[in-house]
């Protein structure tokens, strides 16, 4: 059996915050004299119901965790320790999404809040040799007006390579807002050629996914594993080309499935979906991006075939050049022929 973390692959899911080692946020709350709810410090996985009080317990983790990142060091810190971690698990290419938001107050602004994510994630994949390239996330639980001006942000800093914007995400609570509303900043970041990569269909079904697909037009959809309960819905997405970020930890964390057994990855393959596995929040579901391929093998009874199959699609999903699309897949079949 080959060595999965050895597996060349692309990650796209994986979120600022979430990307933090357990130790870097031990260290620098301590650095800051704050003490962690102790539900955020064991060893044990989150799970929560998922209901809203569900999600509220999993956002107050988050929020304690995001509110010990105060400055440059610890911003520059989280996205340089994503790439080596990324590195150390055969990834490629990183496509982190951050929400410059909340690290804007102390850095002087959401400007060079991103400007000094993008720095960091140029420095790093030059040190790591995973292509680090960032995805802007808007939220739900703000005004759409502000994804807007975060969408004009993302636009000035469009690329495809390391260190440069890729994408435009949504994120936060499925349930709050009316998802049409966030059409315009949408529509303002695909004319600079960014990606739509709107979480839709995890915590809500098939009406989300049809509703986020038609308002949003995303090139990805982050999770969409609920497009699974509707085969008609699944096999327009599967034809529209949408890629599926599955992150199977995170969905059982957030107790949309009760075991990663119940993850429909073989309905979505089988359907023709491309998918993407994602570690989504590792910091919080102790679950990293190698240990959803593992529970592709040894859950979902994937062989290596299939195993590189999923990584092509992970490559093939991703915004990279073409030349490095090309590179990787080569890696791939070298990883599949050894
Ligand atoms: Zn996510």
């Amino acid at each position: 059996m080959r060595d999965l973390s050895t597996l060349p692959k692309a990650h796209l899911h994986l979120h600022f915050t979430g990307a933090m080692r357990p130790t870097t946020l031990a260290d620098l709350a301590r650095e800051q004299g704050r003490r962690l709810p102790e539900s955020l410090v064991d060893a044990d996985p989150l799970r929560v119901p998922a209901d809203q009080r569900g999600w509220f317990r999993f956002q107050r983790q988050y929020d304690a965790a995001r509110a010990v990142v105060r400055g440059e060091t610890a911003m520059r810190r989280i996205v340089r320790e994503a790439a080596e971690d990324d590195a150390a698990e055969g990834s490629r290419r990183l496509e982190i999404q951050v929400d410059p938001t909340s690290y804007a107050p102390f850095v002087g602004g959401l400007t060079p809040a991103l400007e000094i994510v993008l720095d960091e994630a140029r420095a790093a994949s030059r040190d790591t040799g995973v292509e680090v390239a960032v995805v802007v996330a808007a939220s739900r639980t703000r005004h759409p007006l502000d994804a807007r001006t975060l969408a004009r942000l993302a636009a000035r800093y469009a690329g495809e390579g390391p260190g440069e914007v890729v994408g435009f995400g949504l994120s936060n609570d499925e349930r709050r807002g009316e998802t049409s509303e966030w059409a315009a900043a949408f529509r303002i970041a695909r004319r600079a050629g960014l990606v739509g990569t709107p979480h839709g269909g995890e915590l809500l079904g098939p009406e989300h996914v049809r509703d986020v697909v038609a308002h949003l037009k995303p090139a990805r959809l982050g999770h969409g594993v609920r497009a699974a309960e509707d085969q008609r819905l699944l096999e327009m997405v599967a034809e529209a080309g949408i890629a599926l970020e599955v992150c199977p930890a995170s969905n059982v964390s957030l107790g949309v499935y009760h075991d990663v057994a119940e993850v429909p990855l073989l309905a979505l393959l089988d359907a023709g979906a491309q998918v993407a596995l994602g570690a989504d929040d590792p910091l919080l579901f102790l679950s990293r991006l190698t240990d959803q391929y593992r529970v592709a093998r040894e859950v979902h009874g994937l062989d290596d075939a299939a195993l590189a199959d999923l990584a092509r699609a992970s490559v093939r999903a991703s915004t990279a050049s073409a030349g490095t699309t090309q590179r990787v897949l080569t890696e791939i079949d070298a990883w599949l022929a050894a």
